[in-house]
């Protein structure tokens, strides 16, 4: 810009032009990474019942083995596939492969019902996510109530009509709807009366916070209450330790998920520990 005057950069925009350099590297090895879909993989989380001890359903989390990076956790490059749109053949490739992940698993007999999917706020209002859902249904055959999408509450702020429509019809299609992170958005009872949801997952910080947060228990509590009041179910993420598990039995959480049972882990590794314990 002109303010840089005649005399070359300033230190300050060469740092600048290293950050936008970078920035691009990451976007292009991200495209071809979307492009030749080897290096992106998903590990499953599994999500235990407190009632049964089974494992009910499993949360697909994405790691990025990257030819140039090193091997990334989600934390480090979904904003970049948000800022830039890419997130939608991004999220479309995950979907696709967790339901047919999930139905390898259901066609072995393995007792698993449900496979959970985070879908992130661009998808919901920048995509035609009904239109992909169900060519993803059409491509598995996997029974639309054993999909669950993982929304997060930051749209709720702002969330348009058509947002809540769309939600409405991937209801209808039978597809079920958590809200992840619950209690760290924009919560509002107002607003969880008209959202279509069918779950809660209580975000880690609260969980973290047992025994030893008065506050933190009295928020469980709460969660649990409200979703017991619009009869949804409600689980518990991060869950690390058997105090912790207790309080949320006894608080009435009806699932968990967390290092305490289980890190996520390969469709190989969940078999296995599918079968040991829900046969
Ligand atoms: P999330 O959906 O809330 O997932 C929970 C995160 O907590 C995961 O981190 C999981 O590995 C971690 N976790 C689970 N149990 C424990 C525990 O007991 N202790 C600790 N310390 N951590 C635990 P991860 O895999 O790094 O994912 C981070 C976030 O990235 C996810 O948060 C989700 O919002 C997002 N994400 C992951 N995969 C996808 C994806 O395919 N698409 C989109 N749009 N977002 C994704
Ligand atoms: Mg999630
Ligand atoms: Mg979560
Ligand atoms: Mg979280």
């Amino acid at each position: 810009s002109k303010d840089q005057g005649h005399n070359g950069y300033s230190f300050f925009s060469k740092q600048l032009a290293t950050e936008v350099e970078k920035r691009a590297e990451r976007i292009n090895a991200l495209k071809s990474a979307i492009r030749n879909g080897k290096e992106f993989h998903l590990l499953y989380q599994p999500k235990i019942s407190i009632s049964t001890g089974k494992i009910v359903g499993m949360e697909a989390l994405v790691r990025w083995e990257s030819e140039s990076f090193g091997l990334l956790g989600p934390d480090e490059f979904i904003d970049l596939l948000e800022e830039t749109n890419l997130i939608i053949p991004f999220g479309a490739w995950v979907t696709q492969k967790a339901c047919s992940d999930f139905m390898s698993l259901y066609n072995e007999g393995y007792s698993i019902k449900q496979v959970s999917i985070n879908i992130s706020t661009i998808q919901l209002f920048n995509s035609d996510i009904v239109e992909m859902m169900d060519r993803i249904i059409k491509n598995t055959k996997i029974p639309p109530k054993m999909i669950e999408l993982e929304i997060t509450e930051s749209f709720s702020a702002d969330y348009k009509e058509q947002v809540l429509q769309t939600l409405y019809t991937l209801r209808h299609m039978g597809i079920e709807l958590a809200i992840d992170d619950f209690g760290t958005g924009y919560s509002s009872m107002a607003y969880l009366q008209k959202l279509p949801v069918t779950r809660l997952k209580i975000d880690k910080s609260f969980v973290d916070g047992i025994p030893v947060s008065k506050e933190s228990i009295a928020i469980v509590k709460a969660i649990v209450a409200l979703a017991k009041t619009f009869d949804l179910n409600v689980t518990a993420e991060g869950v690390e330790t058997e105090v912790q598990l207790r309080y949320l039995k006894d608080l009435g959480c009806d699932e968990v998920q967390g290092y305490y049972y289980a890190k996520p882990m390969d469709l190989e590794t969940l078999k296995t520990l599918c079968a040991k314990i829900n046969q």
